[in-house]
């Protein structure tokens, strides 16, 4: 097969005649052979009525129990995927299903592992959405290291190796190119392609978007860096608290000495603030060391400790 194209839905039941009709107009136009995963994400309107209406031997119909959220349906849909190439895109009629055979182009001629769409002209309202995006994108190009203009674009298509080889997961949707590329899947391009205004429904992703985005961004750079490897972390931070703390201590202890030995009066060691910082820290430093050996026992009984992707083997 082609072509698995995978949309997650959340009440959009008016949308789905008409992009299904659309995706079938071009799948046929190119003679793609292809599955349209739908996965209904806990809908509480007509959604799920509608994709049983369609039909059709390309439909294939997952349909969760209550909302579990974006991440795990497309977790879902990755896993039933079929096709060479796996296509993921929005339910709510704003992803053109006209891109798609040039996104199958640059996978499979251009050897791309993943391309990621870029609404670079976005029918979204300005403030809620548009400006803290560009902001968003800006930090997660520093952090992960890809130029991507738009990481969370839902357009995108995969390499079907790509999507069986990461696991989407809690709220991860929103990074999955640095999941592949932490995967070794490092060949990942853009395509500028073109957004349309929302018809019908509404967006189901409120500001907090961004409060979520930014620490899952953090737990994601953490357990690249850290993950099998947690005492590295762990270990320095409390090791360089214990250090200052005990350099600390140590001068706080010279200067009454040397304030006792000349005679001079001095507050005592017990009252200098500075003695009490210095402990804490000490006490700190224990902590996340102790922190860390804990992190190392966890990550032996992790099922997945000696999971390596092979790329060839000959
Ligand atoms: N979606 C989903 N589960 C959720 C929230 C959203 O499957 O819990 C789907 C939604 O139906 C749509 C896609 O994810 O197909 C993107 O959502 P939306 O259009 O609301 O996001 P926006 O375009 O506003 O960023
Ligand atoms: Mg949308």
């Amino acid at each position: 097969m082609d072509i698995s194209i995978i949309v997650p839905l959340f009440n959009e039941a008016e949308s789905l005649p008409k992009l299904y009709e659309w995706i079938a107009r071009v799948m046929k136009e190119n003679r793609f052979s292809y599955e349209v995963i739908f996965v209904n994400d806990g809908s509480t309107d007509e959604s799920w009525k509608v994709v049983n209406d369609l039909k059709d031997a390309h439909v294939h119909g997952i349909c969760f129990r209550r909302n579990y959220g974006k991440s795990a349906a497309l977790y879902c849909g990755f896993k039933a995927a079929q096709g060479d190439v796996v296509i993921t895109m929005d339910a709510d009629l704003q992803d053109s299903p006209d891109e798609i055979p040039e996104l199958y182009r640059m996978i499979t001629e251009e050897g791309y592992d993943l391309v990621s769409g870029w609404k670079q002209k976005r029918y979204d309202n300005k403030l809620t959405k548009n400006l803290p995006s560009k902001l968003f994108n800006a930090t997660a190009r520093k952090v992960t290291g890809i130029q991507l203009h738009d990481m969370n674009c839902g357009l995108k298509a995969y390499r079907n190796e790509v999507v069986k080889n990461i696991e989407v997961f809690s709220e991860m949707h929103r990074y999955i190119p640095y999941l592949a590329k932490n995967a070794g899947f490092t060949k990942i391009g853009e395509k500028v392609v073109q957004h349309r205004k929302r018809e019908f429904g509404t967006s189901k992703f409120g500001l907090n978007r961004f409060v979520n985005g930014y620490l899952d961004l953090m737990t994601l750079w953490f357990l690249n860096k850290f993950g099998k490897q947690p005492m590295h972390f762990f270990g320095l931070v409390g090791s360089l608290m214990f250090f200052i703390g005990f350099i600390a201590v140590i001068i706080v202890g010279s200067m009454k000495l040397y304030a006792l030995s000349n005679g001079v009066r001095a507050m005592l060691v017990g009252v200098n603030p500075y003695f009490h910082i210095a402990i804490l820290m000490m006490i700190l430093g224990c902590m996340l060391f102790l922190a860390g050996f804990l992190a190392e026992l966890i990550i032996r009984n992790s099922p997945s400790r000696n999971d390596y992707l092979i790329k060839e083997e000959i």
